[in-house]
């Protein structure tokens, strides 16, 4: 990274710089799960120990978008395909390291679990997300290979708008995330001012790349009230393009450089995405099958929750109902 501002602003946020393109940050979940035994919604849907999860990204300071809901403070130094980085190897080594240097700050304090504590000194998943598109590294095949040897698992979250990374994953994650955050061409452009002009066609082309990977799939929407939350039958029609294993509607949240680009007025309310997640339900004949109200999340499903989380007990009292009325 060449900025040596960013990299003191970023190092402020809590962020641990790798190498040269690459940060580690303790997740908000992470810390509760240490401290105060409570795990984060991916816990309950998808069965990821919050405490050893470990949450980075190989291209901290690369993306074509530039969202306005982004934490971030963007003016990216790369929007392609990276010409020079550092070995997944190397990445993956210094990334636990750096993990560690973080839990180490825990390691004094009496509100730390710590059998949980030393159980995070060794992650046993990588969210490969937190800022920036990491599709742009171009040693990712590489990267999920190592992870997996190692027994780890992984999620990898990118903006749908590199089809060809896609199309070249293999192996493919452990599970793939992509975010839907437009109804149609007209909003995205003005919600995440894309740096190529056919941002919006790539997307489209990677759900139907997604509809075809053997492996947990989800579509994410982010929301933010007065922009992009609304419009249920265009990201119905969206998310039946990829055919996800999961649909995701999510609460924008508030937070880092966004409260430049954004008020608070634009974060939703639980409720309003519960809304709109049974509307969605109903167009795309998915099921809602969870929700996680202190993170604004809906999760719907293809069938039961027993089919994707094999022993997990149908959810009771989420405040959504099964077969929400549109
Ligand atoms: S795709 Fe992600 S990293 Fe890139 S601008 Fe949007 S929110 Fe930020």
């Amino acid at each position: 990274m060449g900025d040596q501002d960013l990299a003191v602003e970023l190092a402020d946020q809590g962020y641990q710089l790798v190498g040269r393109h690459s940060a580690v940050k303790l997740c908000y979940w992470s810390r509760e799960s240490i401290t105060r035994g409570r795990d984060c919604y991916k816990g309950r849907f998808y069965g990821i120990e919050s405490h050893r999860c470990l949450q980075m990204s190989p291209a901290i300071d690369s993306c074509n978008l530039t969202c306005r809901f982004c934490w971030r403070n963007q003016g990216w130094e790369n929007d392609a395909t990276m010409e020079s980085f550092d070995e997944p190897e190397r990445l993956l080594e210094k990334s636990i390291a750096a993990q560690r240097r973080i839990l180490s700050g825990f390691k004094g304090d009496p509100a730390v679990a710590r059998e949980k504590w030393e159980e995070a000194q060794t992650p046993r998943h990588i969210a490969i997300s937190l800022t920036g598109e990491p599709t742009l590294y171009p040693k990712m095949n590489r990267f999920l290979e190592i992870c997996h040897d190692q027994g780890i698992t992984t999620f990898l979250v990118t903006n749908g708008t590199n089809p060809d990374a896609l199309r070249a994953l293999d192996p493919l994650p452990t599970q793939l995330y992509v975010s839907v955050t437009a109804p149609n061409a007209e909003i995205f452009e003005r919600l995440t001012r894309p740096s190529q002009g056919d941002a919006w066609q790539r997307l489209r082309e990677s759900l139907a790349i997604v509809r075809d990977l053997r492996t947990r799939r989800v579509v994410r929407h982010t929301l933010v009230r007065g922009w992009n939350l609304g419009w249920a039958d265009a990201y119905a029609d969206l998310d039946l393009l990829a055919r996800p294993d999961f649909i995701e509607p999510k609460g924008y949240v508030y937070m880092g450089r966004s409260r430049q680009r954004l008020g608070h007025d634009h974060v939703p309310e639980h409720t309003e995405i519960a809304r709109f997640a049974g509307r969605l339900a109903v167009r795309t004949g998915y099921r809602v099958l969870d929700a996680s109200p202190e993170s604004k999340v809906v999760l719907l499903g293809r069938g039961s929750v027993d089919r994707y989380l094999p022993g997990r007990a149908p959810p009771e009292g989420a405040g959504l109902p099964m077969a929400p009325a549109g």
